[in-house]
């Protein structure tokens, strides 16, 4: 039988902010989530304006805002020398409801939007339900479930991640490259804003011959950074590796203390079309970009909003090449500008040629000499551009 629900494959921060934007136009969905409970996920830490502005209307902005810190300002900074170049988002004032980047984990989001969705008869969440295939046909669309379930919608919405079952089960290509280093990221249990002078809630900074980046979340810091030359990922990875790591950089007898130990393969890639018939692709599933800048799961709200925007319009009887507007929207935007500028990010950061660099610094120097320019380039690079053309494409 038919139904006009909407199935949802994965509850990460897109499946749930689609499964959000759906319910508030009335549409039914059920999210279907492989793992028991929702996953503390310690990849995103960065909310941009553009996506607090979105979350605003639904409550979720400033839920965050109470759970996660302001960054009115963020900065490059040259560790040997202490030189920085810092941008203030306060610029933005007037263009933005939220003029700052919100240092907030992922998981907050996601519990966050379950908490709010609590009750509503609109919205259904299956834990520990793997999808292993879907299709279509005229009817509607399916997917099964790995005990053999299977479950009918009117579409699926495949917000699976960037390993992406349906993604495969489809066919799909997913075109693009990986990069050759390993992101690794560290939580550490250690006040690094009290130890070094000058600290921000989010730094990206230069060593000698490497780089890093430090990031304040709700009760710790964040260090980011890759396998030193010849090192393997193993020893990279190991509690000793990244002790040795840190007491490198900010030298102390004691072991730091490691709450969580993340490694990641860092790949740029977009699928073919964001909509396949009745089975729509947002978020990871979708693209894939190196997480220099914050823009994965960022974007990935924006195609979530869009996406719930046009199928809500299809359901109410709208034509269905409204999703043929959102795979041209977001496809858009993924490649010209959460691509393209995460890409130059990933660039700019791990830079080691000291020519090349004097030049990025140049640039850096040159965008904050005036609130025009500064303003410019954090419009851009705070995701308001991006939303601003996805609206103007038709
Ligand atoms: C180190 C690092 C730092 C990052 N920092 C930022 C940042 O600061 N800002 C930012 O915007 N982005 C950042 N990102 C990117 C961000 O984490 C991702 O873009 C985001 O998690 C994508 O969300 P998603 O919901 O599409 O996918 P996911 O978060 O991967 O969620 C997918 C969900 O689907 C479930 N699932 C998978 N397969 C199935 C199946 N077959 N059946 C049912 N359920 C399934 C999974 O269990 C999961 O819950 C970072 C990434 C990395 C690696």
């Amino acid at each position: 039988m038919q139904s006009d629900r909407v199935l949802i494959i994965g509850a990460g921060p897109v499946g749930l902010a689609a499964a959000m934007f759906l319910v508030e136009r009335g549409v039914k969905v059920r999210v279907l989530e492989a793992e028991p409970a929702l996953c503390e996920d310690m990849r995103a830490s960065t909310f941009h304006p553009a996506t607090l502005d979105l979350l605003a209307p639904s409550g979720i902005a400033d839920a965050l805002i109470g759970q996660g810190h302001r960054a009115d300002k963020w900065q490059y900074l040259n560790f040997e020398t202490g030189d920085r170049v810092v941008f203030n988002l306060g610029v933005l004032e007037g263009l933005t409801r939220h003029p700052f980047r919100l240092q907030c984990e992922q998981f907050r989001l996601t519990r966050q939007i379950v908490e709010t969705l609590a009750g509503n008869d609109l919205f259904e969440i299956s834990f520990n339900a793997q999808v292993r295939a879907v299709g279509q046909d005229e009817a509607g669309a399916w997917v099964e479930l790995a005990d053999g379930q299977s479950l009918r919608g009117a579409y699926v919405v495949a917000a699976d991640g960037g390993r992406s079952t349906a993604r495969k089960a489809l066919n799909l290509p997913f075109e693009g490259e990986t990069y050759p280093k390993t992101s690794i990221t560290v939580v550490v249990d250690h006040d690094f804003g009290a130890r070094f002078d000058g600290v921000l809630f989010v730094n990206y900074v230069w060593t000698a011959d490497d780089h890093f980046s430090l990031m304040r979340v709700r009760d710790h810091w964040r260090v980011g950074f890759s396998p030193q030359a010849g090192q393997s990922v193993e020893e990279a990875v190991s509690a000793e590796g990244v002790n040795a790591r840190l007491k490198a950089l900010f030298p102390r007898d004691e072991d730091y203390r490691l709450v969580h130990i993340g490694w990641y393969s860092v790949h740029r890639r977009v699928i073919d079309k964001f909509n396949h018939g009745r089975i729509l692709f947002a978020g990871d599933a979708a693209h894939l970009n190196s997480p220099a800048g914050g823009m994965g799961m960022n974007s990935g709200v924006h195609d979530a909003h869009e996406l719930a925007v046009q199928l809500a319009a299809v359901l109410k009887g709208g034509a269905p090449d409204l999703l043929d507007l959102y795979d041209r929207r977001r496809r858009t935007i993924a490649v010209e500008e959460v691509q393209a500028q995460s890409d130059r990010n990933y660039r700019r950061h791990r830079e080691k040629d000291p020519a090349k660099r004097v030049e990025i610094w140049k640039e850096f120097q040159r965008l904050t000499a005036s609130d025009d320019t500064m303003r410019d380039y954090l419009f851009r690079s705070s995701m308001l551009a991006s939303l601003e053309r996805a609206a103007a494409i038709n």
